[in-house]
């Protein structure tokens, strides 16, 4: 019966076949959903994991999860950590403050901490109001590849029964983890290394002096202990690096450990520590693919690159790869934008991933540095820089995620008529002026006609592309002809772009012949934020990163730029 069946599997199709039910599948899921893309994602497990895991969601990953409107839901239930300090012994080493980052900057100065399997379920319960769900127990086994389609082999035991299943998927995304089977069958590497250190885990209580709000680690000689507040169930997240007994497998974690090693590392010998909840031990690797795309097969989030859970960053990474491949996709499956359009998907975020991968490396290095004299320099040299204001913010803003960039992609287009000539993006690498790639800034600006507070990025939510028309303090006629470029673009591109026409606050909608967004920004705020003089234009895509500068705002320009997207001729 069994042959049978595997001789003559069950068929079925579909747009996209999403494998894996993590963080990145969940959230690729909603973003084609939410362009009306037909998606199936399948699961190998029974029902989702119920362990903490990855707890830190940064800054630039909250604001993904305001557009896709599932913000409030994580800010409720995650708790909000402002600092992390490094003690040694009794004394503050340093301290790293996420209010450096400043409410104008962006409206999540702070990290969240929510346990991974909550994250899952807001996102779950996204994907379930757009309509989409999981199937579970239904594992990938294989794929083969035609011109217009992938098979994929799906091994299916929902049902109590051994069933398989061909899907006929135009498009398949293996968010399937770190042990990733699309990875492996499409030959792609996953170089890397592993740290020598073997780590211990628990979730557990402890009644001690430190505040929640707050993550601590404690340097001890050559070894490190670290404690992150869980939210709602009051519990601690503490981890340790240990010694293997004699080489050999690292010692089960415990409470009796745990108890040891805090009083060891940090000199607390009252706190008692009680009630596990997970108990773990696990090894740091850190791999990176060197590619993210095979014809119709790509990878996203942990299948892709792994890295060191210290910093906060793999699940963040991952959830910005499906972010940005989300509206790519959309676009070419909803037949609007050439195929052509994905290959920036490899070139925008392999990079981004190695810079996260160096990025984590380098804070667990420096965590659990073995050598006296760079403890030392650690110590003394680095720690007074990392102190001082500018740093620090340097610092805060790289690890929330908010200095991810694609500048040097094939999407991101400056032009500066003053240049007299498009910017190449190799001019322009590593410099702090604003150019297309980079994250939009946000800021507060005002609802023309009402004088309602808001912020960019709310106008900006929704699965389209915006455009800043920035005015200045120009005359009606003037922005008449800005007005004229937001009709001539609806027409051509109609809900794709939303535009927006910012103003200064001596403009009002009376002196104007236009009913779609106009933003008022008393005092030129926004503008300097974007180095926008009078008569600029930005068109910012679906995942917050700017397309297209142009200043000043050639119409020919921004034609030329769409089509290379929209394949659009007027
Ligand atoms: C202790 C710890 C702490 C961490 N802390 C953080 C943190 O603070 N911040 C952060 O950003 N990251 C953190 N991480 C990393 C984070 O957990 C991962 O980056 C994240 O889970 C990756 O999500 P994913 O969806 O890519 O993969 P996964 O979460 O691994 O999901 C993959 C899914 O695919 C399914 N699957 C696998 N193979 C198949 C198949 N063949 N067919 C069908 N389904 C399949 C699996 O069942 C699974 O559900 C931490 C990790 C650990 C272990």
């Amino acid at each position: 019966m069994k042959e049978m069946e595997m001789n003559h599997p069950k068929r079925s199709e579909t747009g996209v076949l999403i494998a894996g039910a993590g963080p990145v599948g969940l959230t690729l899921a909603c973003e084609l959903r939410r362009r009306g893309v037909a998606c199936r994602v399948i699961d190998k497990l029974e029902a989702p994991l119920t362990t903490s895991r990855a707890l830190g969601i940064q800054s630039r990953v909250l604001e993904l999860f305001d557009n896709m409107g599932i913000v409030e839901r994580v800010l409720e239930k995650g708790r909000r950590v402002f600092d992390t300090n490094i003690y040694e012994g009794e004394k503050l080493l340093f301290c790293y403050h996420f209010k450096v980052l400043s409410a104008s900057e962006v409206p999540y100065p702070f990290i969240i901490e929510l346990p991974q399997d909550m994250t899952e379920r807001f996102l779950y319960e996204k994907l379930l109001e757009l309509g989409g769900t999981v199937e579970r127990m239904k594992e990938l086994t294989d794929f083969r590849r035609e011109p217009d389609a992938v098979i994929a082999t799906v091994h299916d035991t929902s049902t109590g029964t051994e069933v398989a299943e061909e899907i006929r998927a135009r498009w398949l995304v293996g968010c399937d983890g770190a042990h990733s089977l699309v990875r492996k069958r499409l030959g792609f590497t996953f170089e890397g290394n592993l740290f020598p250190e073997q780590f211990v885990l628990a979730d557990v209580d402890m009644d001690w002096k430190w505040k929640p709000n707050k993550q601590y680690y404690w340097l001890h000689r050559d070894t490190l202990f670290m404690a992150q507040p869980l939210p709602y169930s009051g519990q601690w997240r503490i981890m340790a690096d240990i010694d293997p007994a004699d080489g050999g497998a690292a010692p089960e974690p415990s409470v009796e450990l745990f108890q040891r090693l805090l009083a060891e590392r940090t000199g607390d010998k009252r706190t008692v520590i009680s009630n596990p909840t997970w108990l773990s031990t696990f090894r740091i690797h850190w791999r990176t693919t060197d590619n993210y795309r095979s014809g119709r097969v790509f990878l996203a989030g942990d299948a892709a690159h792994i890295c060191s859970p210290f910093g906060a960053q793999g699940m963040n990474c991952g959830i910005q790869d499906a972010f940005n491949l989300g509206w790519k996709l959309a676009l070419v499956v909803n037949g609007k934008a050439p195929v052509a359009l994905l290959d920036s998907y490899t070139a925008e975020r392999l990079p981004a991933a190695r810079d996260i991968s160096e990025l984590t490396q380098s804070i667990t290095n420096l965590l659990i540095l073995k050598n006296p004299e760079e403890q030392d320099e650690r110590d003394h040299v680095l720690v007074p820089l990392l102190n001082q204001r500018r740093y620090q913010y340097m610092l805060v803003r790289r690890i929330a995620d908010l200095t991810v960039h694609y500048r040097t992609s094939p999407l991101s287009r400056t032009y500066r008529a003053r240049l007299e000539e498009e910017i190449l993006p190799s001019m322009i690498a590593g410099r702090h002026t604003l150019y297309a790639g980079d994250r939009a800034p946000d800021g507060h600006c005002q609802h023309s006609e009402t004088g309602e507070k808001t912020r960019l990025h709310r106008e900006f939510r929704g699965p389209h592309f915006n455009i800043l028309l920035f005015a200045g303090d120009s005359s009606a006629p003037h922005i008449n002809k800005l007005v004229r470029i937001g009709r001539r673009l609806h027409a051509l591109v109609g809900d794709e772009v939303k535009t927006h026409i910012v103003v200064n606050d001596r403009c009002t909608r009376h002196d104007l012949d236009w009913n779609g967004s106009l933003l008022c920004d008393p005092g030129n705020k926004l503008a300097e934020k974007y180095g926008a003089p009078a008569d600029s234009l930005y068109l910012i895509r679906p995942d917050g990163h700017i397309a297209f500068i142009s200043h000043p705002v050639e119409w020919v320009k921004l034609l030329t730029y769409l089509d290379s997207i929209f394949r659009i001729t007027e």
